[in-house]
């Protein structure tokens, strides 16, 4: 069996970002293992731009930000194999991987990076009535058929789910001859960033109908209309709120669950509130070696993040491997509250930790005039005021590694105790 001294597994940007860093350190033996025929991840789909504001300080669309760094992957040599599904993965690392050209085989890792992104929450999960009519598609197929394969799913649309997905969607059906009649949403908030609700919405003059919801779809064959409702504080259908909108086509943007079947079936600790790994300040699983990054993590909105995390992942990687960066014995777990869903990471080991560590987070519902504020054995080491915080913008803290050098005050002997939350 082949050993290499880091796997990573998917080509999406994550898993690009993770490698060209491992080999940066220096790291010879890597390969990424990717499914589908191209690297890129879903960013092959995403045409439109407002990518890479960040890492690059340039505007690019989804396309040209992966060929950044597909092309520093060749240029370091990175080796690559597409086509290749990961199908198992042991708790020892050894990961088993198919292809039509090679069959099934199996390779050993050193240190394993997980870079498989996430997939759409389907119908199916949503429990509205109706039969199965043609024209019902998740955004993010929707999006591939309109921008990859050059197909239109439909002329009148409805879309359920305000997430950036939806809205990306929402303009790009506009572009192309559709009518999009009505976005509507559950919850009494976008899930999505307020720079695409202008952008996509606003400036098309598409409705957004927040806390509503499809409690019909119509037709048998093909979609013919939905039927919508607003829906209570308990997300009830209001009875009387019900109005029809004739359509052919219903696209749903209901979520996105980071693909973790894998990770479970290995033993890695999943968080109940991300679906994803619960990782320390290197990114590192509860599995020694096992890193995580990108949205098997948790679900970003900038794919700039995406990357420096993945760096992140990459470089810790390598110094897994080369036994640098030894765990010091101390975690201090990181307790989110009042309005802080869950934190990345969700413990930090402050010998381990950089100087500067971004711990990034997403809010339950929408505050006005708060504080984001930390707390570390009860003093206050961070208060940050916002205007406004939202659940579909991640928000972060970065905390200074000098304020762990001192012993923790407290008494009890459990080492230090740090909070995060918001304060209205
Ligand atoms: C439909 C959709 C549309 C999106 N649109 C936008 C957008 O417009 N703008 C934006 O900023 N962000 C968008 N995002 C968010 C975007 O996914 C992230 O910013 C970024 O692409 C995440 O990178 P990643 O590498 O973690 O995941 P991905 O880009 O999803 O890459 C994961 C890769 O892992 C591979 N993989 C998964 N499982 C396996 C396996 N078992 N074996 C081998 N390979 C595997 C997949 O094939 C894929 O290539 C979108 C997400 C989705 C799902």
């Amino acid at each position: 069996m082949k050993t290499y001294d880091i796997v990573i597994i998917g080509g999406g940007p994550a898993g690009l970002a993770a490698a060209v860093s491992a080999r940066k350190q220096g790291e010879e033996s890597i390969v990424i293992l990717e499914r589908d025929k191209e690297l890129g991840g879903i960013l092959n789909q995403c045409i439109h731009n407002g990518f890479g504001l960040h890492t690059f300080q340039e505007e690019l669309t989804g396309p040209e930000y992966a060929a950044r760094f597909m092309k520093q992957v060749e240029e370091l040599g990175i080796e690559y194999r597409l086509n290749t599904m990961v199908v198992e993965i042991s708790s020892d690392k050894v990961v088993t991987a198919m292809s039509r050209r090679d069959g099934m085989y199996q390779i050993r890792a050193k240190a394993l990076i997980l870079a498989m992104g996430c997939r759409e929450r389907a119908r199916g999960a949503l429990n509205i009535p109706g039969y199965r009519p043609a024209g019902i598609y998740s955004a993010g197929t929707a999006q591939r058929l309109v921008n990859k394969e050059g197909f239109m799913p439909g002329r009148k649309v409805v879309i359920l789910g305000s997430g950036d997905i939806g809205l990306i969607m929402a303009r790009r059906m506009t572009l192309e001859g559709a009518e999009v009649k009505v976005v509507a949403e559950l919850m009494p908030y976008s899930g999505g960033l307020k720079r695409n609700i202008v952008q996509c919405l606003d400036d098309y003059d598409i409705p957004l109908k927040l806390s509503h919801t499809v409690i019909d779809i119509k037709g048998k064959e093909r979609v013919e209309g939905i039927v919508l409702a607003e829906v209570d504080e308990t997300n009830r259908p209001i009875p009387g709120t019900e109005e029809f909108y004739e359509c052919d086509t219903l696209l749903l943007s209901v979520g996105l669950i980071p693909e973790n079947e894998l990770s479970a079936q290995m033993g890695i600790a999943l968080s109940n509130v991300t679906s994803g790994p619960v990782v320390d300040e290197s990114l590192e699983t509860n599995l020694d070696g096992v890193f995580a990054c990108g949205n098997v993590l948790h679900v970003h909105d900038l794919v700039d993040f995406v990357s420096e995390e993945a760096a992140t992942a990459g470089k810790n990687a390598a110094c897994y491997v080369k036994n640098e960066r030894m765990k010091s014995g101390i975690s201090i777990p990181i307790k989110a509250e009042n309005g802080v869903r869950y934190t990345v990471p969700s413990r930090i080991d402050p010998e381990r930790m950089e100087e500067k560590q971004i711990v990034r987070f997403r809010v339950g519902k929408v505050y006005k005039n708060c504080r984001i504020c930390a707390f570390l054995d009860g003093e206050q080491i961070i208060s940050r005021k916002r205007p406004v915080v939202a659940p579909g913008e991640m928000e972060q803290v970065i905390l200074k590694k000098e304020w762990f050098e001192q012993p923790p005050e407290c008494t009890d002997g459990s080492g230090h105790e740090l909070i995060i939350r918001i304060e209205e």
